[in-house]
């Protein structure tokens, strides 16, 4: 007989250290909670990875960045848990779930039972490899998603800034984008490449994207744009020397960072749990729309949006705390809790620059500010309403009238307008 939880947190990432803590908040009694996750560390705040941990200089580390740090809260490590009566079980992957039967069995062989499941997995990096590039396992190719690909990004940088080599970054997203800004940070000449015409396609229209891809030229990282890797040239130590792109140009490498790309962690629960977009169904209370016993929240879960009338799955941290605080309280207060209305909300920090969008980016996009000096943003319109702002930046006040605007989604007759009211416009809603 393995042990038994009131409720178990599968996962120990982000969401994870939020729905603890929310637990905590609310009132837990010793025992009543398990965390179990294949993580050797206690849920910390993954977005440090990208930035604070790859600092050449006074790098962010554990214990400095444990949940729940990211809204200004303590920084819980596992002896937190310890003293809140919460079993935090460390270094252990779950690799059966069964929902019929309430059960989950870890790689050690212990079954764990619950009365209700948080599930909050995350998502794995996709490999260069899943696309047939060969070498692709080689050591100096690095991803990024948790603690100990960062460490080994950290010695993988030291090792390459020693012998004054240089990187290929592979991917023009958000690990690509705040990596290429880690590596230049760290004194390592950068070049990035990716398919698309301009960086972080999904989010930013051309103009954006131009602002922060002349940013990085002046700094002289370089672009091969529109361009793919098709091979790896390695040396008799399995070390990448250089990649070959598809165009059939060559790039020296010394250290090649990649960032294409997850898929949530869903394998457990597939045929066991409905699933959509990739992730797990849930209501508007994060409860798995296939068994009452089930919550999703974070990366994995794809949950409805009633201000958009979609259903969607989303990939940032607000979300990852917002919908772990909003699932613990749906287990603890039921209906009495309304269901989970979340505005999107997505940021990044590079160099000196800082951005934040919120709500959608759909329908004609209204540049406005001056990207001279640095302060501009954008604003989209949908069917004569503004769904989504974007600002570069901004100060605290601007950023929550963005919010504000963004969540209210006011109606806008003339676009010229918008454009030469800009900000003003969010200001006043
Ligand atoms: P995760 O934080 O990934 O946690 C999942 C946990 O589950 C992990 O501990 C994992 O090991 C564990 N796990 C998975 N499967 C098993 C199993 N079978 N058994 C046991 N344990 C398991 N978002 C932003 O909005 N802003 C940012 O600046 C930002 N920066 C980021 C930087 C990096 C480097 C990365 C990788 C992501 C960043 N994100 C950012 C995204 C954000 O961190 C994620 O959306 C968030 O972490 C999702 O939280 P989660 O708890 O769902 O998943
Ligand atoms: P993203 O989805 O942001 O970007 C991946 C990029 O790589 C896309 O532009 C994608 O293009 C491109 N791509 C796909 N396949 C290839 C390929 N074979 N070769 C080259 N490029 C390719 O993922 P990331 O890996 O950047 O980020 C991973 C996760 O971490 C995401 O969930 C992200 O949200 C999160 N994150 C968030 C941060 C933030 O919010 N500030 C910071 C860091 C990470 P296409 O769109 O055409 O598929």
């Amino acid at each position: 007989m393995g042990r038994s939880f009131r409720v178990v947190i599968l996962g120990g990432g982000t969401a994870s250290g939020y729905a603890a803590s929310e637990f905590v908040k609310h009132g837990l009694n010793p025992g009543d909670l398990c965390v179990i996750s294949q993580e050797m560390v206690a849920p910390y705040e993954r977005p440090a990875l990208s930035k604070g941990y790859l600092l050449a200089k006074e790098p962010a580390r554990l214990p400095a960045f444990h949940t729940c740090v990211g809204v200004g809260e303590q920084s819980h490590p596992a002896k937190w848990f310890q003293e809140k009566g919460i079993e935090l079980v460390l270094g252990t992957r779950v690799t059966q779930a069964n929902v019929r039967d309430k059960t989950l069995l870890t790689a050690a062989g212990e079954t764990i039972s619950y009365s209700i499941l948080i599930v909050a997995t995350g998502a794995r990096v996709l490999k260069l490899d899943e696309f047939g590039v060969t070498g692709a396992d080689a050591k100096n190719v690095c991803y990024l998603r948790d603690i100990k690909d960062a460490t080994y990004l950290v010695d993988a940088m030291a090792e390459c800034r020693e012998k004054g080599g240089k990187a290929v970054v592979i991917g023009g997203g958000y690990i690509g984008m705040e990596c290429a800004a880690a590596l230049h940070g760290n004194r390592i000449p950068v070049t990035m490449v990716f398919p698309e015409d301009y960086c972080m396609p999904r989010l930013f229209t051309p103009e954006i994207a131009r602002y922060y891809e002349d940013y990085y030229m002046k700094k002289g990282i370089q672009f091969r744009k529109g361009n793919v890797l098709s091979s790896f040239e390695c040396d008799e130590s399995d070390k990448v020397t250089a990649v070959i792109l598809k165009d059939g140009s060559r790039i020296d490498a010394d250290i090649v960072v990649v960032g294409i790309g997850i898929r949530p962690n869903v394998d457990l629960f597939e045929g066991q749990l409905m699933l959509e977009k990739g992730g797990i169904k849930v209501n508007g209370k994060m409860q798995s729309v296939s068994n009452a016993s089930v919550y999703a929240v974070g990366d994995v879960a794809t949950f409805p949006m009633p201000m958009y009338s979609d259903v969607r799955r989303l990939e940032h941290v607000d979300h990852a705390r917002k919908s772990a605080a909003h699932a613990v309280q749906a287990i603890l207060m039921g209906n009495k809790v309304d269901n989970y209305d979340y505005l999107p909300y997505f940021y990044s920090r590079v160099f000196t620059l800082s951005w934040q969008f919120y709500g959608d980016n759909v329908g004609d996009s209204v540049l406005f500010g001056d990207q001279i000096v640095g302060k501009f943003g954008a604003f989209w319109v949908h069917n004569g309403r503004l769904v989504g702002a974007f600002l570069e930046g901004g100060s605290k006040v601007e950023y929550a009238a963005l919010a504000k605007a963004a969540r209210e989604r006011p109606h806008v007759k003339d676009i010229s307008m918008l454009k030469k009211q800009g900000l003003d416009f969010a200001l006043t809603v």
